[in-house]
């Protein structure tokens, strides 16, 4: 099947979902990756908003809780966006049409002769309590359920009538109730409904920072509760099939340090194997001009080389976004060092002919001399990164080799703004993917910007209630960055064994799971 294209000067109203980015829908993402404006409310996932292209104009139609925002701005904003011709992805919290006012802004949209598409999503009616591990309809217990608003006074159809929904029987799941939660409560109650009716209000559900809080129909007035939440009120809100809490992260937040470009696929495995994770980037990647005309000139001469050497994946990225034909690389054999640039080749179809086992320079400069292939003869191209701290180049040489080094890319360090270095402060651990990372942070230390991680860190694992201060977990994507952070004094609690970004949740999982002094566990349930 393949979707439809988006339209320009189209509006797309397409349901986010409750908050985790993985629970849009396919369609939704697909169109949100293709946005040339995205107009969203405040309760969508930053990630999310992350998926569309960064050339994208992202406008935050928000409104804070209790400030009613004024929806004919919006409308208007829908309307003379698609009038520019442009592909507008109007992204809204849950579902478009339950309690969104979607309805609404299609109906501008159809007088306003624009045309649009509704993709539906997951309303948090349904997904904040699947994510707290209760069932809305269940064998036995409920064979149906309400949603209802709990501001039904601003929908101007009248008062609900609440003594019908009571004797509905079943489910009932309020949304935007938590301030009026006392009166429908008593309401609930004078229709007949029993005190002890079990309810659990969601905070946050499908985020990280999710809640469950479990009362009684009597005591849902007195209990604390925040929004955003979703309240359940009936006999399935005292099945307890919670799940999120066995996910072997849960409770940890984990700060991914690397370029944003490459932050992607370690967030999403992170967020799979239920931590938070939080996208510090603490370096961009960035080719130069000058850079990339060698890139291209090098990429041209391809066929005129023996071997060719990667020591890492973005090397591989850069060079090969360069060569038009894969014919370029006729005899030229390839050596890649790490599983991560053999993994990185194996995506553009290149099988690596020499991995070495171990990941020095020198070893590798012994293992392409031992080959002997083409001995003290050979011509060897090595793109490689700007602050490279190989010395292949030098090794080869010395045996003999002809070896062009050209800069395939350069790591600038990024400096984090205050809510930046404040989130790198409260996460439990932060993972690095490169000694440039690593080089960031430890700048960030001794400029004072950032405490070390040595230092206390109150309240670190939602799950952890022990007294005991914590230190942060520093965790590493293999040997080389762990080296370099080694050099810098820096404790390293966590290598990846495989030096993939797999191999570098797996690791974290297994500290996570196995926390040989107990000291990191977050507790299970
Ligand atoms: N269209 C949305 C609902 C918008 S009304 C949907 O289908 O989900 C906003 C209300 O939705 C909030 O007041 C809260 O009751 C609920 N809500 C939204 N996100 C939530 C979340 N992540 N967890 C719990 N409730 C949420």
């Amino acid at each position: 099947m393949r979707a439809e294209l988006p339209k320009p000067g189209t509006v797309y109203l397409v349901g986010a979902g409750p908050g985790d980015p993985g629970l849009i829908t396919l369609r939704g993402a697909e169109l949100l990756s293709r946005a040339e404006v995205v107009v969203h409310d405040r309760l969508v996932h930053p990630r999310l908003l992350s998926m569309a292209p960064g050339s994208a104009e992202l406008i935050d139609v928000g409104k804070k809780p209790g400030v009613p925002f004024d929806q004919a701005e919006i409308n208007a904003l829908l309307v003379s966006q698609a009038r520019l011709g442009r592909c507008v992805v109007r992204l809204k919290g849950g579902d478009p049409f339950v309690l969104g006012r979607g309805g609404e802004e299609a109906q501008a949209l159809k007088s306003a002769g624009i045309s649009f598409e509704v993709v539906p999503g997951i309303t948090s009616a349904l997904a904040a309590p699947a994510f707290a591990g209760v069932p809305v309809t269940h064998r036995g217990v409920s064979t149906g359920f309400t949603v209802l608003t709990g501001r039904s006074g601003e929908y101007n159809t009248g008062e609900l009538d609440w003594d019908a929904a009571a004797k509905l029987g079943g489910t009932i799941v309020l949304l935007m109730a938590v301030a009026n939660r006392e009166v429908i409560a008593e309401r609930l109650l004078a229709a007949g409904r029993d005190p002890l009716t079990p309810v659990i209000a969601v905070e946050w559900g499908t985020w990280a920072a999710q809640r469950s809080v479990r009362t009684t129909l009597g005591g849902l007035a007195a209990a604390e509760l925040c929004a955003p939440a979703t309240i359940v009120i009936g006999d399935v809100a005292a099945l307890d099939l919670s799940w999120i809490e066995r996910r072997p992260l849960y409770g940890w937040s984990i700060a991914v340090t690397r370029d944003v470009a490459q932050a992607g696929e370690l967030s999403n495995r992170l967020a799979g194997a239920g931590a938070e994770p939080i996208l510090v980037p603490l370096l961009s990647i960035e080719p130069s001009s000058e850079m990339l005309r060698q890139l291209r000139d090098a990429a041209e001469s391809l066929g005129s080389y023996d071997w060719v050497v990667f020591t890492s994946a973005n090397s591989v990225e850069s060079f090969l976004a360069h060569v038009r034909d894969a014919r370029a690389f006729s005899g030229a054999r390839i050596a890649a060092v790490g599983s991560a640039t053999a993994a990185a080749l194996k995506r553009h179809n290149l099988v690596a002919d020499l991995v070495p086992q171990s990941y020095s320079a020198k070893d590798l400069a012994s293992a392409l001399v031992s080959d002997g292939r083409g001995e003290g003869t050979s011509r060897l191209l090595f793109p490689r990164s700007a602050r490279a701290r190989e010395n292949l180049g030098n090794a080869l040489r010395q045996a003999g080799w002809t070896v062009d080094e050209v800069e395939a890319y350069r790591t600038e360090p990024i400096v984090p703004d205050a809510s930046g270095l404040s989130e790198l402060a409260r996460a439990t651990a932060i993972t690095f993917c490169s000694p440039s990372a690593v080089a960031s942070y430890v700048e960030l230390l001794r400029t004072g910007m950032l405490a070390s991680p040595g230092s206390a860190l109150a309240g670190y694992a939602r799950g952890d209630r022990s007294e005991e201060p914590r230190r942060q977990i520093l965790a590493c994507i293999g040997p080389t960055t762990a080296d370099a952070a080694a050099e810098e004094g820096l404790v390293i609690d966590v290598v990846a064994r495989s030096h993939t970004v797999d191999g570098l949740v797996d690791a974290l999982v297994e500290r996570a799971t196995l926390a040989p002094n107990g000291t990191f566990r977050a507790e299970r349930q």
